[in-house]
């Protein structure tokens, strides 16, 4: 008797960070309810988290086919994860990889038909080249952050860098084809802002992108309509291009869809590795309709002492009623992040803060009008999805280009980039909520729409999710 074919076996290998694994976990499962195996790599610092707070066992048992491989990402447990430690993180994993996939590719029950690679972790590709197995790369920025990367060497080549300084901070950035319009050297990624361009991160970031046109094909969480241009400036350089986001909006449209197997379906959850705070729910219940600004920094920005302070002024001074995510390790320097004793009473009338929220939901929540954001590529995806306008305060890395995407390219929201101070916070929360609401907030929702119409079936994500599975099906393992 003939046994039946094994399914496709995927790894998906994310870098260890809350924002990484929180896309990769979500395309993971998509494979998983198409009927692909999946084996995740995750680090244990990461997996506990997701354990306790995002009720990963109950989702994931559900696959039979999907597992975990656990790995240490170099740190103790106990040890703070900020932007600060990205680069021990990356070299420890670079430092285990090619063990890590001969154990995997090995396994004489389970062979690997190819590799989804976070695309920061390209050395994945050679060590799978030697196991003969091929790799996707996976980035998890916009698609306007991964060109303007790919575009550093044509940009000094043109003397669009080094930036000169502060006072050159405003010239316009001609060398970034499809972007032509809207990038200023302020915009470019924070690694851009330096005189020397032999700067070590620099370089890596550059020598990094690069190297994913060796990958056999590039998926990014992005849609046509919403980077059209340089999505079409890549696809010049990455033919295989699979633009397959917002990928967390596909989880609705999939489960609706008559056509699809049974069971489980993938779920809308949240890959939170923080415990959510769920008062701010029942705080948002009580609200008016739109009349909340929700504000996060995502889970790895911390402010100085004197951002922070100009922070909780601005927002106090709007007038309006605010939702602020303040982490445990929020505050750079340690110490407490408590509210401004002559403030107290502002916030205890018009404030809730919490020290992590069920974001999707507090955004789709009717209460909430706007979202003051660091703009990290996730947080922007899901405010595009719920069509919230945003004030942008981006922190580092791709945030500079995400905004200005915001504020100049979809016009669905003010960019308040490089500048912290009390009235600034307060003219720019007032603005979306404010003078330019109803502007913004119609942008929003048609940019909402179109989000909804691209991980519909018939729609271009869709479409793109269905060829990146018929293309991995179609391989060898
Ligand atoms: N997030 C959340 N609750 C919070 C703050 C953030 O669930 O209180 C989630 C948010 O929904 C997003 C992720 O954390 O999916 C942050 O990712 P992003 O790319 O925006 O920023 P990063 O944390 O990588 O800087």
């Amino acid at each position: 008797m003939d046994t039946p074919l094994a399914p496709p076996h995927v790894i998906v290998f994310p870098l260890a960070a809350q924002g990484h694994v929180n896309s990769m976990l979500k395309l993971a499962e998509l494979l998983a309810y198409s009927g692909l195996r999946i084996t995740f790599i995750n680090s244990e610092y990461i997996h506990h988290r997701l354990l306790r707070h995002a009720n990963i066992q109950a989702r994931f048992t559900a696959f039979p086919d999907f597992r975990f491989k656990i790995i240490s990402d170099g740190l103790p447990l106990d040890h703070p994860r900020s932007s600060d430690h990205f680069m021990t993180i990356f070299k420890y994993v670079k430092s285990i990889t090619k063990q890590l996939l001969e154990e995997l590719v090995s396994a004489p029950d389970r062979p690997v038909t190819c590799i989804i690679a976070d695309g920061i972790l390209t050395f994945t590709i050679d060590f799978a080249g030697d196991l003969g197995v091929p790799v996707i790369a996976f980035r998890t920025i916009s698609a306007g952050s991964f060109w303007a990367c790919f575009c550093i060497p044509r940009m000094i080549e043109s003397g669009d860098l080094p930036i000169k300084g502060d006072e050159d901070m405003d010239r316009v950035v001609t060398s970034v084809l499809g972007m032509e319009d809207i990038l200023r050297c302020r915009d470019l990624p924070s690694f851009c802002r330096v005189a020397d361009l032999s700067d070590w991160t620099l370089q890596y970031v550059t020598t990094q992108t690069l190297q994913t046109t060796r990958a056999r094909a590039l998926i990014l969480n992005s849609f046509d309509r919403l980077e059209g241009p340089t999505i079409s400036q890549i696809r010049t350089r990455f033919p295989n291009l699979y633009t397959i986001g917002p990928l967390h909006s596909h989880h609705k449209s999939r489960l609706s869809s008559s056509s699809l197997p049974s069971p489980p379906p993938p779920s809308p959850a949240s890959n939170s590795i923080w415990e959510v705070d769920r008062s701010c729910i029942s705080w948002l219940d009580k609200q008016p309709p739109k009349s909340v600004i929700y504000v996060s920094f995502g889970s790895i920005t911390t402010l100085n002492r004197q951002d922070f302070t100009e922070f909780w002024y601005g927002l106090v001074n709007s007038g309006r009623r605010f939702l602020w995510v303040v982490r445990p390790d929020s505050l750079a320097e340690g110490g407490s992040s408590a509210v401004p004793e002559e403030l107290r009473e502002a916030v205890a009338e018009r404030g809730c803060v919490v020290g992590w929220a069920p974001q999707e939901e507090v955004l789709h929540h009717g209460a909430v009008a706007a979202f003051l954001t660091h703009s990290g590529w996730n947080s922007t995806l899901e405010s595009v999805v719920a069509g919230k306008p945003m004030v942008c305060w981006p922190f580092f890395a791709d945030q500079q280009i995400n905004s200005r995407l915001v504020s100049h390219a979809w016009k669905v929201g003010l960019d308040m980039k490089d500048v912290c101070d009390r009235e600034v916070v307060e003219r720019m929360v007032n603005g979306v909520m404010g003078e330019r609401q109803e502007e913004f907030a119609a942008a929003a929702g048609d940019l909402a729409r179109m989000a909804r119409e691209a991980t519909s079936e018939g729609g271009s994500s869709w479409g793109n999710l269905d060829r990146l599975i018929e293309d991995i099906r179609s391989m060898k393992p």
